[in-house]
């Protein structure tokens, strides 16, 4: 084995062994910049350890934003929004501390959960899709749902054979996050099966679930009050809520956008 590989060190150039070995040990940014790294280190005496520091820095910051990046296309979020688009002023009620707090994800690694309750249009997605990237900024894995989507896929899973996988690619992520809970019923499988899933989760990780109804209106989802109080007994134990009643964002920049445009027509018609 030594001679082979001495052989391989005297017949080969050294520039192609190197990058062989490099893109064996999976270390692209190494590949991309030793040489420019190199010529620097050379051109400033820097010496040979601080050349290898800057090179492990430099990896070691790619393969942070390569993580973060894979785990937002796992998460399937619909659209990538952050807490920095989210103007809390709109929605006075909501508190901005908690939801600062829960952007740490803390709660993620104490396997807790968080509901996220309030009339449409208030921002509930929003701040569940920021709580999701903030998530996988902090390299957790993340799934994005909504509640409709995911009983039509554990239906789906039943029918093929294949509901155990599904049940367990969804105890397994770190965070899980179910949007839009209370706009469709179920049907007595599909709220069983939804069930299942919550349960399952109870203590073994973080769950999100945002709902346009109030706790005592969430048995006309279910259809069941039996199953409906053990799915809440389960999910508000450990739990952050979020109020999120007020006025409708989507309204009011609607309002805004049509006296902007009333305004401007009035200053045009003064002209
Ligand atoms: P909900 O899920 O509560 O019905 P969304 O999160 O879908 O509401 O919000 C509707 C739209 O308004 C989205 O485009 C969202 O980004 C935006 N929006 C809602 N609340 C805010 C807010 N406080 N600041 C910035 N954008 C907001
Ligand atoms: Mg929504």
């Amino acid at each position: 084995m030594s001679t082979e590989s001495n052989t391989l060190e005297t017949t080969v150039p050294p520039q192609i062994l190197l990058n062989h070995h490099l893109k064996q040990l999976r270390l692209p940014t190494f590949i991309r910049e030793h040489e420019k790294i190199a010529f620097e280190c050379a051109q400033g005496e820097v010496n040979y350890q601080r050349f290898l520091l800057r090179l492990c820095e430099l990896e070691h910051i790619d393969r942070e934003r390569r993580n973060m990046e894979r785990r937002i296309k796992q998460a399937r979020f619909p659209q990538v929004k952050g807490l920095d688009t989210f103007d809390f002023q709109a929605i006075p009620g909501l508190n901005k501390a908690l939801v600062l707090e829960l952007a740490r994800c803390e709660w993620i690694g104490r396997k807790e959960s968080c509901i996220a309750l309030g009339n449409s249009g208030t921002g509930k997605t929003h701040t569940a899709l920021a709580l999701g990237l903030a998530a996988c900024q902090k390299n957790h894995s993340v799934l994005f749902t909504t509640a409709a989507a995911l009983v039509h896929e554990l239906m789906e899973a039943r029918d093929e054979r294949r509901l155990r996988q599904l049940q367990r690619q969804l105890v397994r992520v770190d965070l899980l996050i179910v949007d839009e809970l209370g706009y469709v019923p179920f049907t007595a499988v599909g709220a069983e099966l939804l069930f299942e899933v919550i349960s399952r989760r109870y203590e073994q990780g973080a769950i999100l679930v945002t709902s346009n109804l109030p706790f005592d209106e969430w048995t006309s989802v279910f259809g069941s009050e039996r199953l409906t109080g053990a799915l809440l007994d389960r999910l508000t134990h450990h739990s952050h809520i979020l109020e999120m009643n007020g006025d409708s964002y989507r309204l009011e920049t609607r309002k805004r956008r049509k006296q902007q445009s009333a305004h401007l027509a009035e200053i045009t018609q003064d002209r």
